[in-house]
């Protein structure tokens, strides 16, 4: 475990649940001063005080410039500066291509994509001022190496993080601030909940591991990257998936 994070300021969009939540708490056990950033304050302020560590909870939407403005900033108070952005805010509806609407598209891409844009953009004049400064992105596996049927705007959108990320890391290396992503498979959290037990039980099948991974999973994936010890890597992408994207055919994950 890394003692690096001892008392770093960090914001965690999309914290309230799931995944977000999973990340905060990591990064809050390993003694980071954790800000949770989500449209519903009443759930942030619930999962900051379920995870305790002095974690904090902030309302802010991503889809706007100026709430993620706001919400650095406030952050940025709070805790004496910002060290590392988590950018993990998304949604997931499903639209198969031949029903989608314009706004289902500019729905997921104003939250998963642009949302991105707008949080990390809102946090570089504080993470310029860190001696670690962190960006860590949630994108996904479905879109940079996988598809899944319903959503096509939601993979174009997590690949879509990854080619930001690629130039992003370049444009902020002057600073010391890196960038990379993590990219989970299937992981169990309310919203996957939602998605039924059959669809949980078909998943964890098609995983060499048998098991959908947990929210920790990706919070320690995240941590690396956040880490004094990452010092030296960015633009890189992590899969945090029980190996579900290797296997080259089902015979192969079958015949094991
Ligand atoms: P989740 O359980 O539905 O939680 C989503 C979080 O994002 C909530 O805290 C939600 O709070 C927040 N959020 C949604 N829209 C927002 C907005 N406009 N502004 C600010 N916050 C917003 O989702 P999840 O499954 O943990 O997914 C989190 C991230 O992991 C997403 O980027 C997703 O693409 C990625 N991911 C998930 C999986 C998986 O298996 N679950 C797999 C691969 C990648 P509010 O509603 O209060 O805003």
């Amino acid at each position: 475990m890394t003692h690096s994070l001892q008392d770093r300021s960090v914001v965690v969009t999309g914290g309230s649940k799931g995944i977000g939540k999973g990340i905060a708490r990591v990064f809050a056990a390993a003694g980071a001063k954790v800000v949770i950033v989500a449209r519903h304050a009443d759930q942030a302020a619930a999962a900051a005080a379920e995870i305790g560590h002095g974690a904090f909870g902030l309302a802010g939407d991503v889809t706007s410039l100026a709430s993620m403005e706001s919400a650095m900033k406030d952050a940025s108070a709070r805790n004496g500066g910002l060290d590392v952005l988590c950018a993990n805010a998304g949604i997931f509806p499903a639209a198969k291509l031949e029903d989608m609407t314009s706004d289902d598209w500019d729905m997921v891409m104003d939250t998963n994509l642009k949302g991105t844009f707008h949080a990390v953009k809102a946090a570089v004049p504080y993470l310029k001022n860190s001696d670690q400064g962190r960006i860590v992105l949630t994108s996904s596996i479905t879109g940079p190496v996988t598809g899944y049927p319903g959503w096509t705007h939601y993979g174009a959108s997590k690949a879509g993080q990854l080619g930001f990320m690629r130039t992003a890391c370049i444009e902020l290396a002057k600073y010391g601030i890196t960038v990379n992503a993590v990219m989970p498979g299937n992981i169990v959290t309310e919203g996957l909940a939602g998605m039924g037990e059959d669809y949980q039980r078909s998943m964890a099948a098609s995983i060499p591991l048998k098991k959908l991974g947990t929210v920790e999973d990706i919070g320690h994936a995240a941590l690396y990257f956040a880490s004094k010890e990452a010092n030296y890597v960015t633009g890189q992408t992590i899969v945090v998936d029980g190996g579900q994207i290797v296997p080259e055919s089902l015979e192969a994950l079958n015949s094991a």
